[in-house]
């Protein structure tokens, strides 16, 4: 079997400010390439990753929590055209990070618990409700396909704190265990 590993895109990198276009029915390309996201998720330790992260524009991203010690039965899953319709007004605060910044964590407020309209890798219309840390990762990648970053949404004086280590990643001055793409000429 053969493996494909994709670039992650970085931040810096302008695909990753552009909103995703939706996915056509029956798109031909849309299975293997969702191989390809989990097969470049799972190979850079993330528990997510959104398709603008690997340089496409389709309104997809995946997750997969079962990495994690705590989740060891969560399924892997595909969301496609996703729609947030439904966040809870309870909100709470954890750390998260993103294979497109690496070594850089900060805690984010989000919602607690979500609800969200999409469809799954064969295109059918599905409505799920989602918590606490699936919850979570859903709404950072959901992000993502808007072209919003985690660190876009932490305090200013936060924002402060990582500019440097943003500056690096941007110009690759970074070492990760996984492929990146190289620095976008200006
Ligand atoms: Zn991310």
């Amino acid at each position: 079997m053969t493996m494909t590993l994709l670039p992650i895109n970085q931040y810096g990198d302008k695909i990753l400010r552009k909103k995703a276009q939706p996915v056509k029915k029956g798109d031909p390309e849309l299975v293997a390439f969702v191989k390809n996201m989990f097969e470049t998720m799972h190979n850079a330790m993330g528990v997510g990753l959104a398709a603008n992260q690997v340089g496409s524009n389709k309104a997809v991203f995946i997750v997969d929590i079962s990495v994690m010690k705590e989740y060891p039965n969560e399924k892997p899953r595909v969301f496609v055209n996703p729609k947030i319709i439904e966040r809870s007004e309870e909100k709470i605060s954890y750390e998260e990070g993103c294979l497109s910044i690496p070594d850089v964590r900060a805690d984010v407020v989000r919602p607690k618990k979500i609800k969200i309209a999409f469809q799954d890798l064969e295109q059918n219309e599905m409505v799920l409700e989602f918590d606490d840390f699936l919850a979570r990762v859903i709404q950072h990648e959901y992000d993502h396909l808007q072209g919003v970053f985690f660190t876009d949404r932490i305090s200013e004086w936060e924002q402060k704190k990582i500019k440097k280590d943003l500056i690096k990643i941007k110009n690759r001055k970074i070492e990760v265990d996984y492929p990146v793409t190289e620095r976008e000429k200006d």
